[in-house]
């Protein structure tokens, strides 16, 4: 119970006790002439035993009113920030898609296929690998990995990419990034087969999206616009902020936003006066690769954020670009990491798949 309420029961307490002993006082001094000694006695004892439960019970029910009064005041200044679980968002999909390729395999259609590129054994790449192959296995979904040595020459990352290309039971090509530092990632990704390029990093793709034209579309960007779809936020007209102006996130995320009529800021490290333009948004996307970078200094009250870092700490625990604990309080709704925004991204690239499979088929 806070001050206020204490000292709210202790001043109606000291009024009906003031009223009351009054009133006994002024009996007493009318009766006492009248009646015997025991008697005045016994009135100013009930007088005053009376006095203190009056005084007890209602200071007791201001106290509780107050409280009540108080409660839902709290309730209804501090809404809870809704968190937003991609994780979940992405298991309806998985289950819409597998539901769709079971029924592709019904109607004697063809399964789609990934076929996965990794060059090398970078533990993160592996790790993401298998995560891909799984999320394939898990929906029905064919998958393919071609996983080359370390010392994979140019030439024959080429060959190997044109192969997949020619290939007709591949639908979906996806060469793991980072490469080995010998090996030129750019001509690589120009050599997929736009029409194959899941990942939409290939220029045509690009260029697409930028022109607003159907084509593949990076995956985590495409997931983030999945996930504010399906939580019905209306980007129209609303002011966002991107953090970050990477070719696989910040940049295709913002030109997605804008496709879907929101006006769109852009900030990166040369930014002046990045938490007054983060301040402005509506929703705000951080790719920025720093550990909780983002406080609640960056964010206007009720905004939606989304946060794609994944980072390390100190702990060796998984933390996005924003502190979250800081600014959830702050927030109508916020994607958590793990678990937000990263699970969509493999869930767009199986989405991408099938697309490309029945892209294929017209
Ligand atoms: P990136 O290529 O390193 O780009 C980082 C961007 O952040 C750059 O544009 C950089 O600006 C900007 N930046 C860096 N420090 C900044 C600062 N102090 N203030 C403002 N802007 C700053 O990274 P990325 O590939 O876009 O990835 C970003 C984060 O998202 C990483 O943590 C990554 O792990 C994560 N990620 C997650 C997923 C997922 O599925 N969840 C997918 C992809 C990436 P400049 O251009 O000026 O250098």
């Amino acid at each position: 119970m806070n001050k206020k309420i204490i000292k709210t029961a202790l001043c109606c307490f000291a009024v009906i006790a003031m009223i009351i002993l009054g009133f006994t006082t002024y009996t007493y001094f009318s009766i006492k002439d009248y009646l015997d000694s025991k008697t005045v006695f016994a009135v100013v004892i009930v007088g005053v035993v009376v006095t203190l439960a009056m005084g007890i019970a209602i200071a007791g029910v201001s106290a509780f009113a107050m409280a009540l009064y108080k409660d839902k005041e709290n309730s209804e200044d501090k809404k809870m920030a809704q968190i937003i679980y991609g994780s979940e968002v992405a298991k309806e999909l998985k289950d819409e898609m597998k539901m769709e390729i079971a029924k592709r395999e019904d109607e004697g259609k063809k399964v789609p296929t990934l076929c996965v590129i990794l060059v090398g054994n970078n533990p993160a790449s592996v790790s993401y690998v298998t995560g891909k192959e799984k999320a394939c296995k898990e929906i029905g979904l064919g998958s393919k990995m071609i996983h080359l040595e370390e010392n994979t020459t140019q030439e024959e990352l080429m060959r190997v990419v044109r192969e997949c290309n020619e290939d007709s039971s591949i639908d979906g090509i996806l060469v793991q990034l980072p490469l080995p530092k010998h090996l030129n990632e750019k001509e690589v990704l120009w050599a997929i087969d736009p029409n194959k390029d899941v990942d939409g990093l290939h220029p045509i793709n690009v260029g697409k999206l930028h022109l607003g034209e159907e084509g593949f579309v990076p995956c985590t960007p495409q997931g983030i616009i999945e996930l504010l779809k399906r939580m019905n936020v209306d980007l129209r007209g609303k002011r966002a902020v991107v953090i970050g102006r990477s070719n696989l996130v910040g940049n295709p995320v913002a030109r997605l936003l804008m496709n879907e009529n929101a006006t769109v800021t852009i900030c990166h490290s040369k930014t002046e006066n990045i938490q007054a333009i983060c301040k402005e948004a509506d929703i705000l996307v951080v790719a920025i690769g720093k550990a909780k970078f983002v406080t609640k200094d960056f964010v206007k009250e009720g905004a939606y954020v989304i946060d794609v870092g994944v980072n390390r700490n100190d702990e060796g625990k998984l933390v996005g670009d924003v502190d979250f604990d800081d600014v959830v309080d702050h927030v109508s709704a916020i994607t958590p990491v793990p678990k937000g925004v990263g699970p969509m991204t493999i869930t767009m690239l199986l989405k991408n798949t099938i697309q490309a499979c029945k892209n294929a088929e017209v």
